[in-house]
């Protein structure tokens, strides 16, 4: 388990929990409680919204816990004096590196460590992460090997939980603006029977 004292990171994770606990709440409480639908839609409507929200926020801690996947750090540290050649003032100066082939493992002059291939150094965590993706300051952690599958469905069950809020306002405005326009007509029927009636 990781979990770092990033400050910002830690106040973009409480307000995805805000958001996602406010969504939940917009749906079950005011679209389905005040919309047109009644006993068994409501509660199979709020039972849906309740599980997409449930795992959002499973999912989201478990990619903001989860160790993305830190190549470990060695006790022995690299010696770099070679990379360093001495200019003509007699000052060292770092040589210029050739771009590692494809496949290969690299050096990582901050942790001092080799790292496979496709690992990348993030300077959030300050350490080199497998097949790094990038650092999200949404779940406050980096994306990268072992985390990835549940950064991918949190972001695909909340995208859920948008899209049936979404839907469920359209179907519930097309309803309401139907209602009414039905309600004019009837209006409309019954002024101009009662004027009838009167002139009768
Ligand atoms: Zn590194
Ligand atoms: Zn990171």
């Amino acid at each position: 388990m990781v979990f770092n004292r990033d400050p910002l990171g830690i106040a973009s994770s409480v307000c995805v929990y805000i958001l996602l606990l406010f969504g939940d709440y917009a749906i079950v409480y005011h679209v389905l409680e005040y919309g047109q639908h009644e006993g068994l839609g409501r509660s199979f409507g709020a039972l849906l919204s309740h599980c997409l929200f449930a795992m959002s926020i499973v999912c989201h801690l478990r990619a903001s816990l989860t160790d993305p996947g830190y190549v470990p750090l060695s006790k022995t540290k690299i010696d770099f004096s070679s990379d360093l050649e001495k200019t003509e003032s007699g000052q060292k100066k770092k040589k210029k590196r050739e771009p590692p082939p494809i496949g290969e493992w690299t050096v990582c002059h901050r942790c001092e460590i080799y790292r496979p291939p496709r690992s990348h150094h993030c300077r959030k965590c300050g350490r080199c992460v497998r097949r790094m993706d990038h650092h999200c300051p949404w779940i406050n952690n980096c994306v990268g090997e072992l985390n990835l599958k549940y950064f991918f469905l949190f972001v695909m069950y909340s995208g859920f939980l948008c899209l049936y809020a979404a839907v469920l306002i359209t179907v519930e405005w097309l309803w309401n603006r139907e209602e009414s326009a039905q309600d004019s007509t009837t209006d409309k029927y019954i002024h101009s029977h009662d004027c009838h009636v009167v002139v009768v």
